[in-house]
């Protein structure tokens, strides 16, 4: 048993076949977080789907009408890279709920994962590769409304730049956005983040664990947040179709505990969500993000101890 809660629901999957977006690995890494005895099924919760009035903080009433009602343009679901269905606006609400329900775990129990989410690339009024709402960003409005939490930070290792947080909280002091990412990616405009870390092609384990622990020095002594969202994109694997740095899995794993121990030094709730993930076996996809819920575990370990 976890000292900490795991958010999952059935319906994250997608099924969209074999598209790259491989949104069964949800149900993946539930099954072997499960069947590995890494988590037992009393650690799991489900979501709430996210209310209307908590996804219009972020986005715009004409975009969130036209996701319920069915009525994007051609060109908006071209944008969004995946196909429009009423299982794609139940599963977005749900994941949105999901990290709001992470949220709220963490400050509670200190770590909370939401088996789904990190959908950074959402904008206020439109979605974009993959997706539909931002529920990191409607989680820390709705955090904030119930003044749960004033400050909150998101660490944001995808391996695409997270363009849609570093628009949302453009204006916003309260709420430090770092991203790190390959420069020659996806999204080409890049809309600057509160920390932008651009990496050339090809970085190794090495090169970027050296470069995010110095630039999460300098943002942990510039901010102090209550709480973390942690989108731990599995993407800057060495074998991401999507992607083009060359990290291994054991230096992502160093990646996961390096973010944590800052989270831990600096008194900070953290939540996990998981973002991309395009290995060409999608089994590493899953061993990636079930490596993020383990370092959790041991981080959590790690505190209860008191180091
Ligand atoms: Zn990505």
């Amino acid at each position: 048993m976890l000292s900490f809660k795991l958010i999952y629901d059935h319906r994250y999957d997608l099924n969209l076949g074999d598209h790259v977006f491989p949104s069964q690995k949800y149900r993946l890494v539930y099954e072997r977080l499960l069947y590995g005895k890494i988590a037992d099924s009393s650690d799991f919760l489900p979501p709430r789907p996210a209310q209307d009035e908590d996804v219009l903080r972020v986005h715009t009433p004409e975009y969130v009408r036209k996701l319920k009602t069915g009525s994007l343009s051609h060109a908006e679901i071209q944008q969004l890279e995946i196909p429009y269905s009423r299982e794609l606006i139940e599963a977005c609400w749900l994941a949105a709920g999901g990290s709001i329900l992470a949220g709220q775990r963490a400050l509670q129990d200190g770590w909370s994962a939401n088996i789904g989410g990190g959908f950074h690339h959402a904008c206020p009024d439109h979605g974009e590769g993959f997706c539909v709402i931002h529920d990191v960003a409607i989680a820390i409005r709705r955090l904030q409304s119930e003044t749960a939490i004033e400050r909150a930070m998101v660490i944001d290792t995808d391996v695409h730049h997270g363009n849609g947080t570093a628009a949302i909280f453009a204006e916003d002091k309260t709420v430090f956005t770092l991203s790190i990412h390959q420069l020659h990616n996806y999204p080409f405009i890049k809309p600057p983040s509160t920390m932008d870390i651009n990496l050339p092609d090809g970085v190794d384990d090495e090169d970027y664990l050296a470069v995010l622990d110095e630039h999460l020095r300098e943002a942990f002594s510039d901010f102090t947040p209550q709480i973390i969202f942690y989108v731990a994109g599995a993407d800057p694997y060495r074998e991401d179709q999507l992607g083009g740095l060359a990290l291994t899995m054991p230096g992502l794993a160093r990646r996961d505990a390096l973010v944590m121990d800052y989270a831990r030094k600096n008194k900070s709730s953290l939540v996990i969500t998981l973002a991309g993930g395009y290995a060409r076996r999608v089994e590493d996809t899953v061993a990636i993000h079930v490596a993020t819920i383990v370092a959790a575990r041991d981080a959590a370990a790690k505190q209860a101890a008191g180091n």
